[in-house]
């Protein structure tokens, strides 16, 4: 099967996609998506839009993961809406829960303060067992060895557009290892010394800095052009790609710079003293250590998740994908002066559907 670029789409003259041809997916990939049982109905939802949009000509595995046992009902139910095979797994206890090293008084009074000061999620344990389980270990499930490739999902997102290639296939034939849809910056009350951390440890370890880094897209305005070894270091402006959407390498989170980089983390104790999401982990991640070219906006995608959404914005690419985005073009998230799209395309280049 030829693999169509997401960058330089072939419009037929009919207007029309070939995507009745059903074909089986070839790569080692499958869905992701960690969820609560009671949240089947908004994984029902997220399921139908992927397997009707993509996953009907390829049949990719979905893997549901969970720190609680799924019910049959959650099983039964998430099976029958999957066009390709399924399988569950149960998170092990070390992965979701709070390290020996943790002092978990100090933790407490930092959720209480956090909560008082009206931080997102900034009260809530399981939030921050989510948060470092995404960061650290989801790669690590044995249920996804088999797998070089996932696709993130959550429950309850929207999915607008036909997608008639193997993304996959598209993510390992063009040397791409993290691919994104939304970019924004992250809230900096969660996380007060995760860059500090950073600085750190890329100075401990300058050989995982991609010489092609996208270095310049987390820095803030007033620091553009420093590096990580400057004095005082360069400071991060909070842009991260949101995680809850991820086309990626899982070769990339169980790499030496990737492994090493989340262990210093957790020893530093910020999942848990401050509120650190698996987001702006990941995306810093992903910025220095890999090149700029291995990263990915898949501008041809329209996509939800409350609150934004975004969606490809040239007309002709509209009707190519069949888009059915429920907004205007121009309230598309890329265009909102929150987004972190233009400092990402600063760097990488407008593909084309942005
Ligand atoms: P938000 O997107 O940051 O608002 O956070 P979500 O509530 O959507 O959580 C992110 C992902 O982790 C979603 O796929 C949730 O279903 C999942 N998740 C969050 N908390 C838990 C939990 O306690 N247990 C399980 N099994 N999944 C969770
Ligand atoms: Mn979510």
């Amino acid at each position: 099967v030829p693999v169509q670029k997401p960058t330089e789409p072939k419009i037929p003259k009919d207007d029309r996609f070939n995507d009745d041809k059903e074909v089986l997916g070839l790569e080692k990939a499958a869905f992701v998506m960690l969820i609560r049982n009671g949240e089947l109905e908004d994984a029902l939802r997220s399921m139908k839009q992927i397997e009707d949009r993509f996953n009907h000509r390829w049949h990719y595995p979905w893997v549901f993961l969970n720190d609680v046992p799924f019910t049959e009902e959650f099983v039964r139910e998430t099976t029958k809406r999957a066009s390709g095979p399924t399988e569950y797994g149960l998170i092990p206890e070390q992965h979701w829960s709070v390290p020996p090293e943790i002092d978990q008084v100090k933790m407490r009074a930092a959720m209480k303060k956090m909560e008082e000061d009206r931080v997102i999620y900034g009260g809530s344990l399981s939030y921050r067992h989510m948060c470092r389980f995404n960061s650290g270990f989801f790669w690590r499930q044995p249920i996804l060895d088999k797998y070089e490739w996932y696709w993130r999902v959550e429950p309850g997102i929207g999915f607008y557009c036909d997608v008639d290639y193997d993304v996959f296939e598209f993510m390992r034939t063009s040397n791409k290892q993290y691919g994104f849809t939304i970019t924004l910056p992250e809230y900096k009350s969660t996380i007060p010394t995760l860059w500090k951390e950073t600085v750190d440890f890329v100075r401990k370890h300058p050989e995982y800095l991609n010489s092609n880094s996208s270095l310049q897209y987390l820095l803030e305005d007033r620091d553009q052009g420093k590096s990580l070894t400057s004095d005082p270091p360069p400071e991060y402006n909070g842009c991260h790609f949101w995680s809850n959407f991820e086309i990626a390498s899982l070769k990339f989170w169980r790499s030496p710079a990737y492994s090493d980089y989340f262990q210093h983390l957790d020893s530093a104790g910020g999942f848990f003293y401050e509120r650190w999401g698996d987001a702006p982990v990941h995306s810093i991640a992903a910025a220095l250590f890999l090149g700029t070219e291995q990263v990915h906006h898949f501008a041809d995608m329209g996509y939800m998740h409350v609150p934004w959404s975004r969606c490809p914005q040239p007309d002709s690419f509209h009707k190519y994908a069949k888009c059915v985005c429920p907004f205007e073009p121009k309230d598309s998230f890329d265009l909102n002066g929150w987004s972190c799209q233009p400092r990402w395309w600063k760097i990488a280049g407008k593909e084309f559907g942005a």
